[in-house]
């Protein structure tokens, strides 16, 4: 039995309400075995990555059902992932060094040979440690893995096979669906002892046994300690960059990326595109080549949004970045929108297509809210969650 992903709200929406009864005590207790089906995690991650369904949706769903006490765990996790995105967002560069380091690594492979073998035997699942082999089986062809097993995966790539992070980080950008430029990053990085000055994660054979239910038993093959990892230290933070305000007295275009499908947020406040552009951007995902089914759920999640919302996006093309100013100037615009892109290959792409028409970039009111203060540590952020989720239950949905 596999978690499959049919890349519409429908199914998000779906697979949300049979998960809130799962999101209370039973989340707490059980979130962390890894088990065929993954029965006790949501599987809402591909579409909250591509925010076919938001984060305070979510989020309003769950305190619908359960106090905030009672689904702690679960409403944390969520916020994992926007603490993820504001510290990124305050220290960019830490993703330019991911970037020139998977290039330089891809580089070595290609020299030495030794390396090379090791790589793609870790890629295909061929190394003969069963659990690791079959999650690399399990990522390339469902898109998924459940969070104990990216944890684990991540640390015997970097601790027992001994393989550089940046290589792990890029397999798994090319191959989840809920690929993520902050949490794949930082969640690598946060394994290998990069994030957290001296904290490295450790896979352990009897975690293993126990949270997969004897499914596995990686005996004598992992390392017993976590040797320490070279990489670039974290760097200062910066400024939050501000985002755009709406002007919706110009012609203006839209532009929808797989940041955020949910453009409704937008449209409620009255923006009224002339037309619409569909832009592919993960080809920035890796210098490698993407799995097939990403540009297949990206394809198949655009047509679900631009069939829903059909009548008030004008007419919608599907454009490259680089033609999406001469796009825009065919179409009289003035400016174009779109909802923020946060640092990553999607950013990258629209920052390249600059030129006349300008792109104003509109942040929803839950990251402007949340990510001022992913300024430390998770713990730091954690405690200011009562006040966010507290201002999230007035929200109206995306
Ligand atoms: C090495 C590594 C790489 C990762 N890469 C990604 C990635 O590219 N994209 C991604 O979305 N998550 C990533 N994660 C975080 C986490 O593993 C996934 O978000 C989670 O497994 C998604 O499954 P789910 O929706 O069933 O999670 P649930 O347990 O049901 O959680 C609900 C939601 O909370 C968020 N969430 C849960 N756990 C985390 C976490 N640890 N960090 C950040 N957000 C979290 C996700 O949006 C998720 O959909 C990574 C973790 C590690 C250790």
């Amino acid at each position: 039995m596999t978690l499959t992903f049919e890349p519409t709200r429908t199914a998000a929406l779906n697979r949300l309400s049979n998960f809130l009864p799962h999101t209370g005590r039973d989340y707490a207790s059980l979130r962390n075995y890894d088990l065929p089906g993954h029965p006790h995690v949501s599987g809402l991650s591909p579409f909250i990555k591509h925010r076919l369904i938001t984060e305070e949706e979510v989020l309003q769903a769950t305190l619908g059902r359960f106090s905030l006490s009672t689904a702690e765990k679960f409403i944390q996790e969520v916020y994992w992932r926007t603490y993820w995105k504001g510290w990124l967002e305050m220290r960019p560069s830490v993703w330019t060094m991911y970037q020139s380091g998977v290039q330089a690594q891809l580089n070595r492979v290609q020299t030495e040979s030794g390396l090379r073998q090791e790589w793609e035997a870790a890629c295909k699942g061929e190394t003969g440690i069963e659990c690791f082999d079959h999650w690399a089986n399990e990522l390339t062809s469902t898109g998924y893995l459940h969070n104990h097993a990216r944890m684990w995966f991540a640390s015997i790539w970097i601790f027992t096979l001994r393989l550089p992070w940046e290589l792990g980080a890029d397999f798994f950008i090319r191959h989840l669906l809920d690929g993520d430029p902050a949490s794949n990053t930082l969640g690598w990085r946060w394994v290998a002892g990069l994030q957290t000055a001296g904290k490295t994660y450790l896979a352990r054979t009897s975690n293993i046994a126990k949270f997969t239910k004897e499914r596995f038993r990686p005996q004598y093959q992992l390392a017993g300690e976590a040797q320490p990892v070279e990489g670039f230290p974290n760097p200062e933070r910066a400024p939050l960059p501000l985002a755009d305000s709406l002007d919706t007295s110009v012609p203006t275009v839209l532009v929808l990326t797989d940041d955020d499908l949910s453009p409704g947020f937008m449209l409620d406040r009255g923006l009224s595109p002339v037309a619409t552009a569909v832009v592919p951007t993960y080809k920035g995902r890796s210098p490698l080549e993407i799995a097939d089914h990403i540009p297949a759920f990206f394809k198949s999640a655009t047509d679900d949004v631009t069939d829903r919302y059909c009548a008030r996006l004008g007419t919608v093309d599907t454009i490259a970045p680089e033609d999406l100013q001469s796009w825009a100037a065919s179409h009289g615009a003035d400016h174009m929108v779109t909802a923020y892109t946060p640092v990553g290959w999607t950013n990258d792409a629209l920052s390249r297509a600059t030129g006349d028409i300008p792109l104003r970039r509109i942040r929803r009111s839950y990251d402007e809210s949340a990510w001022p203060y992913a300024t430390a540590g998770f713990f730091k952020f954690k405690e200011k969650i009562p006040r966010l989720v507290g201002e999230i239950k007035g929200l109206k949905a995306a």
